[in-house]
């Protein structure tokens, strides 16, 4: 039987640890400061944007809030993100996905100053990962990474399967277990025999989007296995993308859903304010990343 992996106590450690140095620069007379952007009404990004407000209160970072009527013209969308980027107090912007349709995503992103794009998804941030010298990296992956590594498990070396090649998961996932030293295959809907690949991995993350996808026989023994996976069944339970009860088995490690990595985007979303504000008031960071911006 699998060590499940507990995503909501990790993920408190890691606000424990952002709410320590928030304190510490409350010293100094500063306070991490978060937009907060929501366009319209959709139910599920309205709980989203909730509980990130909810999280930074418990780290004492400050959160303003934007929302918006469904029907704002991208133009304002883009004026207010470039009243933000200009704001000094404002040290975090967040544009809570999806937008609506009139809307071009990728002009609203690149649009954010990267030294405040909490959600790493800006391309500027994305070359810096793929050069390993990220500093504000994509929070479910990044998520990923912490929730293996304080499980006590090294990646270096180790054979890392990453299964999904999306922009805002799998990619950055996968860039991430190189840094760590991990030998990565991505899978996705064209890869052949993938039943195989994924039976190669030492480590597996799951980032398909398609509940129960990886069963028991598709993962080898001893295996550690995060799911990232978030799909609502039709009795409306919330379900992953790894077939829990049969994975858990077989893997020295698993995560559950809900309670794994859901609850890590969160905070490593604190974690990266806390960093973009350090970056701003110019901190070393220990490795002199705030030179690289
Ligand atoms: P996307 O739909 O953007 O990407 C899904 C990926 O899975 C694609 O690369 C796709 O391949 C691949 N895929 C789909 N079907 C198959 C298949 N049959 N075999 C192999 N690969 C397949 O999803 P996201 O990456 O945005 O999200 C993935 C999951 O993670 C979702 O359930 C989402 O809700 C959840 N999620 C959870 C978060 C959290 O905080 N825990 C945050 C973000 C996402 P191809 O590229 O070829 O189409």
């Amino acid at each position: 039987m699998a060590y499940i992996i507990d995503g909501k106590k990790i993920s408190l450690e890691i606000k424990n640890e952002v709410k320590n140095e928030v304190l510490k620069l409350a010293e100094k007379g500063v306070k991490p400061c978060l937009a907060v952007i929501l366009v319209g009404e959709n139910p599920a990004s309205q709980v989203y944007v909730r509980n990130k407000k909810k999280a930074c209160e418990y780290v004492g970072i400050k959160s303003l809030s934007y929302e918006l009527p469904s029907d704002i013209s991208e133009n304002k969308l883009l004026e207010l993100i470039d009243d933000l980027n200009k704001n000094s107090e404002c040290n975090g912007i967040l544009v809570q996905l999806p937008l609506p349709k009139h809307i071009d995503e990728e002009k609203v992103l690149l649009a954010i100053d990267p030294k405040k794009d909490v959600d790493g998804f800006h391309p500027y941030n994305v070359g810096l990962l793929s050069v390993g010298k990220a500093f504000l990296k994509a929070c479910t992956p990044a998520g990923c990474i912490e929730l293996i590594k304080r499980s006590g498990v090294d990646i270096s070396g180790k054979n890392c399967v990453v299964v999904g090649r999306s922009n805002i998961v799998g990619k950055p996932a996968a860039m991430l277990l190189t840094a760590e030293n991990g030998t990565v295959t991505v899978c996705h809907s064209k890869t052949k025999n993938i039943d195989e690949e994924i039976r190669r991995g030492d480590i597996v993350i799951a980032a398909v989007g398609k509940p129960n996808f990886i069963k028991g026989d598709m993962i080898s023994d001893g295996a550690v296995v995060i799911d990232v996976g978030i799909n609502r069944l039709e009795n409306g339970k919330l379900c992953g993308d790894v077939d829990f009860y049969e994975c858990e088995k077989k893997a020295s490690f698993i995560t559950p859903v809900p309670g794994g990595v859901g609850p890590m985007t969160i905070a490593m979303l604190m974690k990266n304010c806390l960093l973009a504000c350090e970056i701003q008031l110019g901190f070393e960071l220990g490795k002199n990343r705030a030179k690289d911006i």
